[in-house]
């Protein structure tokens, strides 16, 4: 299925010269002075197009700091007035659609706290009937594809034909190496819907931490998004909301530097079927590994314990009860329990090698 929405190009509304959108700033407005000078070394390193600060701030726990408001919105405006950049803010409810709009902010987001709501998301629908602004939406906390989806579908059926999606990736229960795990396939798949909808990443809500920024942006721009959202604070260490995986404008640039731009625009059909079942392929076969790469961190983990409590590699019993379920499991999802099973030999043979190295790391 594929619907239809009357969305205008990104160089509609925002002038990259055909380079990917970069919009960047702090996680959150804190002060004027902390805007003004975040916004001045963005805007001197020259590599953006739109400010953005969070103002009103979905925190998961009570407690953090949840934004200082309208109080903030003029600190944006003198931001605009002397830089240039464009500006750009979350929205959750209708009130903060009217003051975003009242103080002439240029581009609302609406969060993944927000995008998972139907209720909510009409709600905002209902307050932009008639107004012409762009509106970027980003995924869902969960991984649920037809949540976003039908977001846009909101938001266009209000009238707005400016958008934009940003992937943040998606949270996940088990500790992982990112913050929110990106899932690239589910971006993939959201353009297979709608694509004519520029895609925009978001590695800071991806990463979690600085460490990762650069090679999550990498991975944005090799899978040929629109453009990019990136937190970036004048004194990360200090901020008072995500302060790990904020950049300071100089470093953000240096980052940026580093990055293999491969494509100036997206283009919305550029890419044949072909390279787009391949490419969901390549992200699958990605995602495959890591998963892989977890396993063998919890494989090391058994050893290390099994190490320390003297206990033997390899179980029979343990060894019987994984084939028998994974065999079950494999049938469960029409896969050949056959082809699991040899899968699962050469996965169980490469854990008890690690475990073996783990358990001689302390005899050696
Ligand atoms: C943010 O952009 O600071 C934010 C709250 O992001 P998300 O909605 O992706 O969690
Ligand atoms: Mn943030």
């Amino acid at each position: 299925m594929k619907a239809n929405l009357d969305v205008l190009p990104l160089d509609s509304w925002v002038n990259t010269g055909g380079k990917p959108l970069i919009i960047a700033g702090p996680c959150s407005a804190e002060t004027e002075e902390q805007v003004l000078e975040t916004a001045r070394g963005i805007a001197n390193n020259g590599f953006a197009h739109i400010l953005r600060a969070g103002v009103w701030k979905p925190r998961t726990r009570p407690g953090s700091f949840e934004g200082k408001g309208e109080e903030a919105l003029p600190w944006l405006q003198k931001a605009k007035a002397e830089t240039g950049l464009l500006t750009a803010v979350e929205v959750a409810t209708p009130q903060h659609v009217e003051l975003a709009l009242k103080y002439g902010v240029d581009v609302l987001w609406i969060g993944a706290r927000t995008t998972v709501n139907p209720f909510n998301v009409q709600d905002l629908a209902d307050s932009l009937k008639g107004v012409d602004v762009p509106v970027l939406i980003k995924n869902p906390v969960n991984p649920d594809l037809a949540l976003w989806l039908g977001a846009f579908e909101r938001i266009a059926g209000a009238g707005i034909k400016k958008m934009g999606a940003i992937h943040r990736g998606f949270s996940n229960a088990q500790e992982t190496k990112y913050r929110n795990s990106p899932m690239w396939q589910i971006a993939v798949e959201f353009k297979t819907f709608f694509p004519q909808i520029p895609m925009i990443g978001d590695p800071s809500h991806m990463a979690g931490k600085r460490a990762l920024l650069a090679e999550l942006t990498q991975r944005a721009m090799d899978l040929n998004y629109d453009g990019l959202i990136i937190e970036s604070h004048r004194n990360p260490d200090e901020a008072w909301s995500d302060a790990s995986q904020q950049l300071t404008p100089d470093a953000l640039a240096d980052m940026l530097k580093g990055i293999e731009f491969r494509k100036a625009t997206y283009g919305s059909d550029f890419q044949s079927e072909l390279d787009r079942l391949r490419e969901r392929l390549d992200n699958l076969d990605r995602e495959l590994l890591e998963v892989l790469a977890s396993r063998m961190s919890v494989v090391e983990q058994l050893g290390e314990y099994k190490r320390d409590n003297n206990v033997a590699v390899l179980q029979l019993n343990r060894w019987k009860q994984v084939h028998e379920s994974r065999a079950d499991w494999a049938k469960s999802l029409n896969l050949y329990p056959e082809v699991v099973e040899e899968l699962f030999k050469l996965i169980h043979m490469e854990s008890i090698r690690k475990q073996t190295e783990v358990m001689n790391q302390q005899n050696a």
